[in-house]
């Protein structure tokens, strides 16, 4: 599988990145979803927090959580850049015939040509109209965990009161 990032991001600029930063650190960290010292866990050229125990309460898989890997910490940014989505897939697709929710397993993604099918009433739509758009996105604060996603509701919430600004999910397969 290849690896993938769920940055969470401050919709508007943040006057004091830095402070905000270091409080949303403090709060992961207290809650077990981090740990608190910078190691090589990222896959970008910039140290990152490991992803720790308490991770399993704030995602709907936790199963999937690859704590064994190399790549899985969170990366905090608080200099503006662009976070790019890269050539995202709607995993989720819910279908337009029967307005079933269904998911693309992971082997569909090879070729892009590949048709899709229902698993409900097995109308076929090609995997390219299933393609997201790529999203560019501005913040001068951002959250990027690496091998971590779908985060819970609850986590979501929680994590926008704090950052006390409205957040936006860039995810990018790598
Ligand atoms: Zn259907």
């Amino acid at each position: 599988m290849s690896d993938f990032s769920t940055s969470i991001i401050a919709k508007d600029k943040c006057e004091n990145s830095e402070a905000k930063s270091e409080e949303i650190k403090q709060w992961l960290v207290s809650k077990d979803i981090i740990k608190p010292n910078l190691t090589d866990c990222t896959l970008s050229e910039n140290l990152g927090y490991a992803i720790s125990d308490g991770a399993k309460k704030i995602t709907e898989y936790p199963e999937y959580l690859p704590f064994d890997l190399r790549t899985n910490g969170l990366e905090i940014t608080t200099e503006e850049q662009d976070f790019t989505s890269g050539e995202d897939i709607d995993i989720e697709v819910v279908c337009k015939k029967c307005n079933q929710e269904s998911e693309i397993p992971d082997w569909e993604y090879i070729d892009e040509t590949e048709k899709f099918a229902c698993p409900s009433c097995n109308e076929q739509y090609p995997i390219n109209d299933l393609m997201g758009e790529t999203v560019v996105y501005k913040s001068n604060l951002g959250f990027t965990f690496w091998n971590t996603s779908d985060f819970t509701k609850e986590f979501l919430d929680e994590f926008q009161q704090k950052l006390g600004t409205e957040i936006i999910l860039i995810n990018q397969r790598i």
